[in-house]
């Protein structure tokens, strides 16, 4: 596990400055929530911190590592996108065990690490499906178990919920609480939802134009006087 820290991290677009003197700290084990209007950067953030994207300026940091020149496969994040692409051609178990084989770990760890991870999402009984047997909502837990497989040290999360009806969004969502109260990785996870932000986070970031507006616990940033 490991504390993201960001220190003016600033990253231009030719024109267009996607974020401007962005800084935060996400103390190790926490769950943070990005919100604010669509164009305002959060993707940005979360690609920078996963080492998809480089910074104009400023400072990434990882534990005590700067990160800045490390590239994205060896940073140990795991990032989950809202349109979740999973291997159609593998089973939940291959997709499942796919970043753990990219980085050579042990067959006989992939094998237990996948069992848990499937008990824990609840999705054992589908390990030997393909990815289009499934529901929408059993394909976004299925991409989110291959990104908790790998035991990363930051979890990114980028709208993973957005595609799924309402039932199934607020299944996943106390699943994704649950999970974290029981693993506790440092996470940054993006939304447009309220409801979303306000169960999931410690902390929630307010973005606007690229730029910190307020950072505060829920009940401060969605108080209502
Ligand atoms: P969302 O609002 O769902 O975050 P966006 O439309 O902002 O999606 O961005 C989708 C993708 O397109 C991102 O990977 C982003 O980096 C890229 N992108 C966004 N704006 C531009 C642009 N003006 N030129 C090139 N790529 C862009
Ligand atoms: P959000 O995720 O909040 O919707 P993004 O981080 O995707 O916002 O984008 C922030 C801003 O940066 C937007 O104005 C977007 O058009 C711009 N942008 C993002 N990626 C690119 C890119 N690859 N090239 C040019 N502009 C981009």
């Amino acid at each position: 596990m490991a504390n993201v820290k960001l220190t003016e991290v600033t990253r231009k677009f030719n024109n267009v400055t996607a974020i401007e003197d962005i800084t935060f700290e996400v103390p190790d084990g926490e769950f943070w929530v990005l919100v604010g209007p669509s164009g305002c950067g959060k993707s940005t953030i979360l690609r920078t911190i996963a080492g998809l994207e480089s910074i104009t300026s400023g400072g990434v940091y990882i534990g005590d590592d700067l990160v800045n020149h490390v590239p994205a496969r060896q940073r140990d994040v795991a990032m989950v996108f809202q349109n979740y692409a999973l291997y159609p051609h593998k089973t939940v178990a291959e997709n499942l065990a796919f970043g753990l084989q990219m980085r050579k770990v042990e067959p006989r760890i992939i094998k237990e690490r996948v069992e848990k991870v499937a008990r824990s999402l609840d999705i054992s009984h589908l390990l030997d499906r393909k990815p289009k047997q499934l529901s929408g909502g059993q394909q976004q837990r299925v991409a989110l178990g291959r990104a908790i497989a790998r035991e990363p040290k930051v979890f990114l999360l980028d709208e993973p919920l957005s595609n799924l009806d309402a039932q199934l969004r607020d299944d996943t969502r106390a699943e994704l609480k649950q999970l974290h109260q029981r693993v506790g990785v440092t996470t940054i996870y993006v939304t447009h939802d309220q409801v979303e932000a306000m169960t999931l986070a410690d902390k929630i970031i307010v973005l606007n134009r690229g730029k910190v507006q307020q950072i505060g616990e829920p009940q401060q940033i969605y108080a209502y006087p």
